[in-house]
């Protein structure tokens, strides 16, 4: 908690609690800091404000945002504004493996737009999104061992996710975790949950383990190739 000077609609400075334990990641470079607090303004007259923006600068990448703060306990007691969000927001990158960008660009786009989506607060639908990048991955990758395995293209993308991994993924690891995000993932996008004691970072750490795997798997198939003994 802290105490702030807010401006009000007709400039009189009042001072204001607020709760800005969580204004801690910069919404533009995502590093965790300490920002800068510039000036505060409130949206009404005095504490009748139900919003508190404050300026905030990054000392790490020096960009300007805005953090937005929510009156709580309006009625008696002591008025605090609760931190809502960061704006404006750029969605952060996360890291794939080499192997994995290039057998599935679609996994990567998909995945990066389901966390952009958690970040902003969409956590109804972000699910959703993690669901379909593990059936871009899991469908790419077959298709980049098609030959190996025999499998025709068009097969595999008309295949159910269940199907392909119970019945073209050969390695035991790899079909185990990638049902259970396939389980989990089923969860996010329909309306009774059969997994009630797991949520997003369940899902979310299966598909982690799912593309470790198959990136393990690559790079050990990689050396095996390399180092065959020549005939
Ligand atoms: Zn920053």
């Amino acid at each position: 908690m802290s105490k702030v000077k807010a401006r009000d609609i007709y400039g009189s400075e009042i001072e204001v609690i607020i709760d800005d334990e969580k204004v801690k990641n910069c919404p533009l470079c995502h590093i965790s800091i300490r920002p800068d607090g510039i000036s505060s303004f409130l949206n009404h007259v005095a504490l009748k404000s139900d919003y508190l923006q404050k300026i905030y600068r990054c000392p790490n990448c020096n960009m300007i945002f805005l953090a937005l703060f929510k009156q709580i306990n309006p009625e008696g007691g002591r008025q605090i504004y609760q931190f809502e969000r960061s704006e404006p927001y750029r969605p952060s990158e996360p890291s794939f493996p080499e192997n994995i960008k290039s057998i599935s660009s679609s996994f990567c786009s998909v995945y990066t737009q389901a966390k952009s989506a958690e970040e902003q607060g969409l956590s109804d639908i972000c699910g959703v999104g993690y669901r379909k990048a593990l059936e871009f991955l899991i469908k790419d990758y077959l298709i980049s061992k098609k030959d190996e395995l025999r499998l025709d293209e068009e097969t595999i993308k008309k295949t159910s996710l269940g199907n392909c991994i119970k019945n073209h993924i050969r390695d035991a690891k790899v079909q185990e975790m990638a049902e259970l995000a396939t389980w989990l993932g089923n969860d996010e996008t329909h309306y009774y949950r059969k997994f009630e004691n797991k949520d997003l970072s369940d899902l979310k750490e299966l598909i982690h383990l799912t593309m470790n795997t198959i990136d393990s798997n690559l790079i050990f198939e990689k050396h095996k190739k390399d180092m065959k003994p020549k005939a």
